[in-house]
């Protein structure tokens, strides 16, 4: 949460379901919005979805998304970075189930 604060990055809620996700950072317009359905959603659900753009806000105002792409190219640096925001968005998960004391949170299935 420490990445908006810091870069004037501003939450909004709108619908944004169509574009096919819960969640978006929009870099110019210095904003993370987060669908419509959200406000419906469990405040550990949003606060996942918030850690994952929130490590793209971090990326991208650190300049390492930048320092990235030109490393690697940017699909390959949109992988990395993806794979970046899911770990710290799974992190989010096992800390809140550890202070639930439950396990996963209602929604999420168990794979594998
Ligand atoms: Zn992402």
């Amino acid at each position: 949460m420490q990445a908006f604060a810091d870069s004037g990055v501003r939450i909004a809620v709108a619908p944004v379901v169509d574009l096919g996700r819960l969640a978006l950072y929009e870099p110019r317009r210095r904003t993370v919005t987060v669908a419509a359905v959200g406000v419906r959603m469990a405040p550990g659900t949003v606060a996942a979805l918030l850690a994952h753009e929130g490590t793209h806000v971090q990326d991208f105002v650190s300049g390492r998304q930048a320092a990235e792409v030109r490393a690697l190219g940017r699909v390959e640096a949109c992988y990395v970075e993806e794979l970046r925001a899911s770990l710290v968005e799974l992190e989010m998960w096992r800390a809140l189930t550890h202070l639930m004391g439950s396990g996963f949170p209602s929604g999420i299935t168990r794979t594998g």
